[in-house]
């Protein structure tokens, strides 16, 4: 099991869909479009108002699914986006203790603060297929929209409590920890990225 960890913004959505282009079997499963998925549901509407907010929701919920899903994958997964904070983070510790899974690298992406505002500003978001991008405005054959949590006042709220969890998350969780800078070209992101993989690949 991987984990991707990094500030909003930073490009985790866009990294996973690019290593799945070049990986098709590769099994990403980001929490915030669980979250958002089951948002849509009318049992599950309570979880937007945390998420229109910028607030981390339904914990007890989110570890649940997120480790339920890793399992029906037999855990070749990269959890994106999860943990996000220590009660997370201690949970999959147990989880992975108690069942013997083994956590083969924590991608900690790191991207520039101005940048991480930048990019809030002009991110779209399909509806459909939750892609999100900074270049284009169209897809699944429609407009692309703005999410409603992609702004400078949740940005700063959602930055603070990265800022003070990651290291306790970090901490946390038992983990080979890479840090990966996600200023500059995409592709050089990936490249890095895949090439860990493949070493990660070569050991186990
Ligand atoms: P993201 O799609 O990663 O930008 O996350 C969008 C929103 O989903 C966050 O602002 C939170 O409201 C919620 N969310 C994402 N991941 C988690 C998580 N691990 N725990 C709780 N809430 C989360």
């Amino acid at each position: 099991m991987k984990i991707l960890l990094g500030p909003p913004c930073s490009g985790k959505g866009t990294i996973g869909l690019g290593l799945k282009e070049r990986n098709p079997e590769l099994v990403f499963l980001s929490a915030g479009n669980v979250l958002r998925e089951m948002a849509r549901k009318p049992e599950y509407k309570f979880i937007e108002e945390g998420l229109s907010r910028g607030e981390m929701v339904a914990t007890d919920l989110i570890c649940e699914i997120m480790m339920k899903k890793a399992e029906e994958y037999n855990y070749k997964v990269i959890l994106d986006g999860f943990p996000r904070n220590l009660m997370q983070a201690n949970y999959i510790k147990n989880w992975t203790e108690k069942n013997n899974i083994k956590i083969e690298g924590i991608f900690c992406i790191q991207v520039d603060e101005a940048l991480l505002i930048k990019r809030t500003a002009t991110r779209n978001f399909c509806n459909i297929c939750q892609k999100t991008s900074c270049f284009e405005n169209f897809c699944c054959n429609q407009e692309m929209i703005k999410r409603n949590d992609d702004n400078a006042e949740i940005l700063s709220k959602r930055l603070a409590i990265y800022n003070s969890e990651i290291s306790l998350v970090l901490n946390c969780l038992c983990g080979p920890v890479y840090y990966i800078y996600n200023n500059e070209d995409i592709t050089n992101t990936l490249n890095k990225i895949e090439k860990i993989f493949n070493e990660i690949d070569f050991l186990n």
